[in-house]
């Protein structure tokens, strides 16, 4: 028998053991990325074309994407992939228009409101990943939340293709025409977030900064998020997929193979992850793999990342010990295919999303399902959630208040103000109500 292409991690007698994760994790990449952002910001778009040169083999002509290249991607757009792109944008904005918040004004006392005022983000930029390959469907993802945020201004960046001069994929242009995104960077990784983030009037360019940085990306991209978070805000870091299956032995050992096949694609850095108490699907899957991988096109890719350390079968007791360790993984993508996989989805606290059942692949949620796949990695689900329109929004209280109102609470704001030796602070709301600037104090 040949050797499997996935190694096996039993953690049925011992599961102190690490959980599968990549060497070349973001703290690492950051190595690279911190100096070349650094570099973006001090010479600006020269930089930029300077790091596409040799990352990405080419320099274009110009960082910016003209018009009529847009255009003409759209013109020249097979109808079925529009058809298909036309589909993933109703569905995806269909789920953000029922999630975007409302104004909510709460009657906190009598003449006391608070209102939660909900607005859109200024100016984003949107990354969408073209290294391996063009992610057309990173462009939807991205836009349909600005745009139904209500967002005003969006520059998408995305690597130049030395195969077609310097410009980015065609079919991404085309999707950006689609969508009506008319400022377009063919500008690549940690460069691209750089240069989106500090923008480039300082340094002669013309690229206005960004207030949000969002969408997927290699570890180099998520690095740059990393670095960034702080001169911009960022979605989550959404860097090199992950999926892990929880699965018992109803599931079908051919769906389970096809989807670890199916994430491995996008990266040798890519994890690919069963947990499984069953001996015999873990047999199973493994057989299915050798099946499977040899006649995928990318298959030297769907093996690096396959017989990585990122990527296991991970045995484990039963079912709890599954959910537990599967809520200690944090997948960016979680699959449930269990005899009641709604029942265990149910338990699952952290991961990027959840997709229930045999019927329901992570391939779905990546084009058309309707659900967002820019998603967090690396275990970064126990604290950020993938991308919605909610991130494309902020909130922001506003607080009115009549006189009687603040009467009413103003000696407790003065008792509080004391407590923290921040007299001054009673002082402001003593000047108004004429009550004692310390509590219990007549004046
Ligand atoms: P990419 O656009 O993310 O990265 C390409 C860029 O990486 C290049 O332009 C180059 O500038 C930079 N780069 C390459 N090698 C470098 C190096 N040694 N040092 C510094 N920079 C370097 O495209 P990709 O590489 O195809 O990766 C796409 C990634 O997006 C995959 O890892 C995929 O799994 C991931 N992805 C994640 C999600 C998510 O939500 N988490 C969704 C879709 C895709």
């Amino acid at each position: 028998m040949s050797p499997s292409l996935i190694r096996r991690l039993d953690l049925r007698h011992d599961d102190t053991q690490d959980l599968p994760r990549a060497p070349l994790d973001v703290a690492r990449a950051l190595d690279v990325v911190a100096p070349l952002c650094d570099d973006v910001r001090d010479r600006g778009e020269v930089a930029v074309l300077d790091y596409g040169e040799r990352f990405d083999g080419v320099r274009p002509t110009s960082l910016r994407v003209a018009r009529e290249h847009l255009v003409d991607a759209l013109a020249g757009l097979d109808p079925a992939i529009r058809a298909a792109l036309e589909v993933s944008i109703a569905r995806l904005r269909v789920t953000c228009e029922a999630e975007l918040e409302s104004t909510v004004v709460t009657t906190v006392a009598e003449g006391a409101t608070v209102e939660r005022r909900i607005v859109p983000m200024s100016r984003v930029g949107l990354y969408v990943p073209g290294g391996l390959a063009p992610l057309v469907s990173s462009v939807v993802m991205n836009t349909v939340p600005a745009q139904v945020a209500g967002v005003g201004s969006i520059a998408l960046a995305t690597p130049p293709q030395a195969e077609f001069g310097g410009l980015p994929h065609p079919t991404i242009l085309a999707a950006c025409e689609l969508l009506g995104i008319e400022e377009v960077y063919a500008a690549g990784g940690a460069q691209a977030v750089a240069m989106l983030a500090h923008g480039t009037l300082a340094t002669g360019g013309d690229v206005r900064p960004v207030d949000l940085v969002t969408g997927p990306g290699n570890i180099y991209v998520a690095a740059a998020k990393r670095h960034l978070r702080g001169t911009v805000a960022i979605d989550s870091e959404a860097g090199p997929t992950e999926i892990a299956v929880v699965a018992d032995d109803t599931a079908d050992a051919a769906f389970v193979a096809a989807d670890l096949i199916s994430q491995s694609e996008h990266d040798p850095n890519a994890a690919s992850v069963l947990i499984t108490a069953s001996e015999d699907l873990a047999a199973a899957v493994e057989s299915e793999l050798a099946r499977q991988v040899p006649r995928a096109r990318h298959h030297e890719r769907i093996t690096t990342s396959l017989a990585g350390p990122q990527s296991a079968i991970v045995l484990v007791r039963d079912l709890d010990h599954a959910v537990e360790v599967a809520d200690a993984y944090a997948a960016e993508h979680l699959e449930i295919q269990t005899a009641d996989s709604a029942a265990v989805a149910a338990r699952i606290t952290n991961a990027g999303a959840i997709f229930v059942g045999g019927f329901t692949p992570v391939s779905l949620g990546d084009y058309a399902a309707g659900s967002n796949h820019v998603l967090p990695t690396a275990g970064c689900a126990c604290h950020s959630s993938g991308l919605s329109v909610r991130a494309f929004v902020k909130n922001v209280h506003v607080v009115t208040y009549t006189e009687a109102a603040l009467r009413e609470v103003g000696h407790h704001v003065v008792a509080l103000a004391e407590a923290e030796d921040l007299p001054s602070h009673g002082a402001a709301v003593s000047a108004r109500t004429g009550a004692p600037a310390r509590a219990g104090e007549s004046t």
